[in-house]
């Protein structure tokens, strides 16, 4: 970018009434940022929203001012955070601060959660009542759990009976506590939503990190893997084969259990169709859809369930001036809700964003990629990978045919990779 132009930006975003803070609705509540600088409002600091406030920074060469609304202290990791419930890693493992996104990149992080987004009059309200004005908003709220779709569970979760744990942090460390008290002999089910969710291999990394901390602690107990699609969604041969070879008696997988209900006074989950079953421990993950503001603002457009985008730039398709990211919107063919697509998104975003302000070309060729390790123990790892590039003639993501790939077999020499991958990723948003 030639500084020039950003000075001609700043200007004319001044000179326009661009930047800067709308007078509160109340006319009390506090106002945050300074007038006459264009200003991305970023709603959610997980892997898509932290790397969009940082390369919006970055990619203006810091001319535009970047506001990051998210509610945790820190920044904890959801990749790895199986590991932690295997009992190889700590929270502290998977636990980044936001310091660095201030004191190198100049983004303002305010502490918060956005209650309400007016996309007409480009504010936000925050739950504390400040107002912020935004000339671009980024919107990577993750995904809300559809609690009413499994009867019982929103109150046997409240009540810290049944976890999901599927938002890495406290309940992270709630369920690998009720992993640790069960007793050896009992039994650790997990129950999968029909796809589309968070992360398609996270389960069944989950049931085997579980069940290779079984075979070593608890050798009497079972992992149960309880799955409403027809079968295993991810590297599903290579989770099948770890299973026959490795957790062969102890792990059991059952496709086509489709949860509909939990009683959490008998720790049972019921199903459609099959028999109910009963655990020690229940790890019941409901269907998914776009965090909780993004359907509040009309934005969860499709099938009232996630966000429709367009791919050029990741604007919400409903509404001007709000790019969503993430996991909160509806993929295109084969795209994984991960977080290194997430992060992939977010430069593409933080690049269309910085190229509208100024009156750019959008880039017409943009490219994604995704990388995801799944562990099957503390050691051993597979993984996928994928490219995928915007089809002009069809306005979408296609995978690059040729590209990406599936390990051979699970192996110790991508653990090394896998944590290299989540060191770099980190640094990637936050550092
Ligand atoms: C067990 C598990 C393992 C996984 N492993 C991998 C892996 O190995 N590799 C991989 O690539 N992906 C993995 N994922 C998936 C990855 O974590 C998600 O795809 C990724 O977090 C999506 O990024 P996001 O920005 O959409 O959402 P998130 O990272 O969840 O960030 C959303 C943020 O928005 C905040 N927020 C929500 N609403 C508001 C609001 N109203 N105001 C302000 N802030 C708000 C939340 O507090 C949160 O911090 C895994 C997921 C799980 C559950």
């Amino acid at each position: 970018m030639q500084r020039r132009d950003l000075l001609k930006f700043a200007g004319a975003a001044s000179a326009l009434g661009l930047g800067g803070c709308a007078a509160s609705s109340s006319g009390t509540a506090p106002l945050i940022g300074q007038a006459n600088v264009a200003r991305v409002l970023v709603v959610g600091g997980g892997f898509g929203g932290a790397t969009a406030a940082k390369y919006v920074r970055l990619l203006s060469q810091y001319q535009i001012d970047v506001v990051l609304v998210e509610p945790d202290a820190d920044f904890v990791s959801c990749p790895l955070s199986n590991l932690v419930l295997g009992g190889s890693k700590a929270m502290g493992d998977i636990t980044r601060p936001y310091a660095t996104l201030t004191a190198r990149h100049g983004v303002r992080v305010v502490r918060d959660t956005v209650a309400r987004i007016d996309a007409t009059a480009r504010t936000a309200v925050l739950a504390s009542g400040a107002t912020i004005r935004y000339d671009k908003l980024v919107l990577s709220p993750g995904v809300e759990m559809i609690w009413d779709d499994v009867a019982g569970l929103r109150a046997a979760s409240q009540q810290g009976r049944i976890l999901q744990a599927w938002k890495a942090g406290p309940e992270t460390a709630a369920l690998r506590r009720q992993l640790e008290t069960m007793p050896d002999g009992g039994v650790y089910a997990i129950a999968i939503p029909e796809a589309p969710y968070r992360c398609p291999p996270g389960p069944y990394e989950r049931a085997s990190v579980v069940a290779a901390y079984f075979k070593a602690a608890k050798p009497k107990s079972k992992v149960l893997i309880l799955d409403a699609n027809e079968d295993v969604t991810s590297k599903g041969p290579l989770f099948k084969r770890v299973w026959a070879e490795s957790y062969k008696g102890l792990l059991e997988y059952r496709p086509q259990h489709k949860a509909t209900g939990v009683d959490a006074a008998t720790n049972t989950v019921k199903f459609e169709i099959q028999d109910d079953v009963r655990a020690d421990v229940l790890n019941v993950l409901p269907p998914m859809r776009a965090g909780a503001i993004a359907v509040q603002t009309g934005l969860a457009n499709s099938n009232a369930r996630w966000c429709n985008v367009n791919w050029l730039n990741f604007e919400s398709t409903a509404a001007k001036n709000i790019h969503v990211i993430g996991d909160a919107i509806q993929i295109a063919s084969l795209m994984p809700k991960s977080g290194h697509m997430a992060n992939s998104q977010a430069k593409v975003t933080a690049a269309a964003i910085v190229a509208e302000l100024n009156g750019w070309e959008l880039d017409p060729t943009p490219m994604l990629t995704n990388t995801c390790y799944s562990f099957v123990d503390a050691q051993r790892v597979v993984h996928v990978a994928s490219v995928h590039a915007y089809v002009a003639a069809e306005r979408t993501f296609k995978p690059v045919p040729g590209s990406g790939g599936l390990s051979p077999a699970p192996n110790e020499q991508e653990a090394a990779y896998a944590f290299g991958w989540a060191n770099t990723i980190w640094a990637d948003m936050l550092a």
